[in-house]
């Protein structure tokens, strides 16, 4: 049975789709089963495995309002060696058409169970939002996932989204845990960015994972050529520290 853990923090540009389609890569690369689930109509998590947006006549967003079955619209990412339920901007249009659908905040949850036992491992890419399309993914899954730089009001910022999954395990999904907080784009020659991450520790304890990744060009780079960078460069420290990453997760699961 697959786990699910949606990567999530309302701020836009933290590093969530990067996190995601680069665990997703290690993990694949481990010999794990994995199904990505785009939920950002940004639909950047689609582009980054090689899935062109634009040309899909289904998406998600089919699948969340009942159109299409989970089955007939995910694809096979090659470049990432895992699967994909892909986004583009109709998405955009779920918040509103969801509006009128029962158990609105359910829908993606419905949607999955019938792929679970083909995965291990499901992540979901959450849009910049504390919006439905994010409360979908935390009521469908086992835990959130926070990617955070490490700068001056990223603690802040963390407090709302702590709430959030507070309210969502209380009134919605009792499963839900935080798994942990993630350091990414990390310089260790910044003072600052050492003193909130030794911070986020004190605050945060076990929960901050042991993996940090670093700032790293090739990262970037990578979803140009509709790769994640975990294979686009595999000899990169940002690559190296995503498939540390991966090896983390793999063992984190053993103790849920
Ligand atoms: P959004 O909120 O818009 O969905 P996001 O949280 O998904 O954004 P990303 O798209 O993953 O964030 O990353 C934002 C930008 O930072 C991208 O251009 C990405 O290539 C770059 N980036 C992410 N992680 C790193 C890293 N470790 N080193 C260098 N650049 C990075
Ligand atoms: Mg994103």
């Amino acid at each position: 049975m697959a786990k699910i853990f949606c990567i999530a923090n309302q701020k836009g540009g933290v590093g969530k789709t990067t996190t995601t389609v680069n665990l997703a890569a290690s993990l694949a690369s481990q010999k794990q089963r994995v199904l990505v689930v785009d939920l950002d109509p940004q639909g950047n998590a689609s582009m980054g495995s090689g899935i062109e947006k634009m040309g899909l006549s289904q998406t998600v967003y089919h699948v969340l309002i009942g159109l299409a079955d989970i089955k007939a619209v995910k694809l096979a990412s090659e470049t990432g060696g895992y699967d994909v339920l892909p986004a583009n901007r109709d998405l955009a249009g779920a918040e509103v058409d969801l509006v009128e659908i029962e158990r609105r905040e359910e829908r993606l949850k419905e949607a999955l169970s019938p792929v679970l036992a083909d995965y291990d491992f499901i992540l979901i890419d959450c849009p910049p939002a504390l919006s439905l399309l994010t409360l979908n993914g935390f009521c469908a899954a086992n835990g959130v996932i926070v990617p955070m730089q490490c700068e001056y009001f990223a603690l802040e910022g963390l407090s709302d989204l702590v709430n959030t999954i507070k309210q969502v395990h209380a009134n919605f999904n009792p499963n839900l845990l935080i798994i942990g907080l993630l350091r990414v784009m990390f310089d260790p020659r910044t003072t600052l960015q050492q003193q909130v991450s030794d911070q986020l520790i004190e605050h945060f304890g076990d929960k901050v994972f042991k993996t940090i990744i670093p700032r790293n060009v090739r990262l970037a780079e990578a979803p140009s050529y509709g790769m994640p960078g975990v294979n686009f460069d595999k000899s990169s420290r940002g690559a190296q520290a995503y498939m540390e990453f991966g090896t983390e997760m793999i063992e984190r699961i053993k103790t849920m």
